[in-house]
């Protein structure tokens, strides 16, 4: 196998979100594994004490095998309690991966021992049958725990079916009635393994989609910049920093100035392209943590953290600068355009959105007083 094909086999195996997308996509498994976990407790929750109860009632004559089986089950009935304890106690926390890893593998565990129980006290030919499929149903189930794809499978499938066969010949029985018991949890664990990885499969595939759309929700299709929505998020969040450790920051609104007049006499097409290329000049000139985006039309909006009032006042004149020094090449040829800024600084603002109405208002300042010219606020 050349490397170019093993490099395909193992994405295949192993289908991977990007090393940028790593960090979300295990946030994303995260939410995943809870969600299953707690489905899964509820369910457990449920269903075991029904069966427990049929036990009974099936071996009423044999109750040391509902004795036993009612032990092995309280292994993930104990684990699905605690997994339902863990969601409302602690909302947003409570290890969700080992928690549904855990009781996938108590289940595992249960099975395993419920049916060597069986097998090896129980006697009943049909009692095998009926917990051989109860294994069957398990091992399959089981396979959702799993969000990691075939990674998951030594915590949830390795030790549970590497325990049974040892305990059946541990117990006595011969190793030929061994292997005969041990073909069906194999041939699951194959089909478990497909379930697994198509589960694993449509989850990458989810998540990238996911992402995507979200992408494009937050970005500006023209300028490829921030949008309004992206940039409210910035702000509250710069927000909320500057009111926890009291970080500054300023807001600089930039709008092109006479703008309509390009359009008008150019066309919308060259309109674009001054936009663009605006959007392309801003980004160059503010450092790779600040935040810009197209705030409206032909306006847009700064987001510079950590500055006090000189430094955003110069970043603001070197903006203005970057604009007017070096006219924009169109298709119409090179236009000499202008911005005018609104600078605000946060104060003791409550809310980002008066700054913003700050910087707005600083900007309203600028083009009453001449335009291509930076006012504050
Ligand atoms: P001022 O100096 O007062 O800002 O004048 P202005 O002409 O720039 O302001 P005005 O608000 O009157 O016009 C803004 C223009 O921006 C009008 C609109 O056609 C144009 N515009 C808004 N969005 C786009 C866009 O996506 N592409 C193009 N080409 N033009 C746009
Ligand atoms: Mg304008
Ligand atoms: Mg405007």
């Amino acid at each position: 196998m050349t490397r170019v094909q093993w490099g395909q086999f193992r994405d295949f195996l192993f289908p991977s979100v990007g090393a940028e997308n790593e960090e979300q996509f295990g946030e994303y498994q995260r939410l995943l594994s809870r969600r299953i976990a707690v489905v899964m407790a509820v369910g457990l929750v449920v269903i075991l004490p029904v069966f427990q109860l049929l036990d009974y009632l099936f071996y009423h004559d044999n109750s040391q095998v509902a004795f036993r089986n009612g032990l092995w089950r309280s292994l993930p009935l104990v684990v699905a309690l605690g997994i339902l304890w863990l969601r409302w106690s602690r909302p947003d926390g409570g290890w969700p991966r080992p928690m549904a890893l855990l009781q996938g593998f108590m289940l595992m565990i249960a099975m395993a021992g419920m049916f060597s129980t069986t097998v090896i006290i129980g006697g009943f030919p049909e009692g095998e049958v009926h917990h051989a499929q109860g294994l069957i149903l398990v091992i399959a189930s089981v396979a959702i725990a799993a969000t990691r794809g075939l990674r998951d499978i030594p915590y949830l499938y390795g030790v549970p079916l590497l325990a049974l066969p040892l305990v059946l010949l541990v117990q006595g029985m011969p190793g030929e009635q061994v292997l005969d018991h041990m073909a069906y949890p194999i041939a699951m664990l194959i089909v478990a393994g497909i379930i697994i990885e198509l589960l694993h499969h449509g989850n990458v595939s989810h998540f990238l989609a996911t992402r995507e759309l979200h992408k494009d929700a937050m970005t500006d299709a023209l300028t490829g910049l921030a949008n309004r929505r992206a940039m409210h998020c910035e702000l509250g969040g710069a927000h909320s920093r500057s009111l926890r450790h009291g970080d500054g920051y300023a807001l600089l609104m930039a709008d092109l100035d006479h703008f309509k007049q390009v359009n008008d006499v150019h066309g919308h097409d060259v309109g674009d392209q001054v936009l663009k290329e605006l959007a392309r000049r801003l980004k160059m000139a503010v450092r790779a943590e600040d935040h810009v985006a197209r705030w409206g039309g032909e306006e847009f909006l700064l987001l510079i953290q950590g500055v006090e009032k000189r430094v955003a006042l110069a970043i603001a004149e070197k903006l203005r600068a970057t604009v007017a020094e070096t006219p924009f090449a169109t298709s119409a040829g090179a236009l000499s355009v202008t911005v005018s800024i609104g600078l605000a600084l946060n104060a003791h603002d409550r809310h980002y959105e008066t700054v913003c109405s700050r910087a707005d208002q600083a900007l309203y300042q600028a083009k009453r007083n001449g335009r291509n010219r930076t006012e504050i606020l």
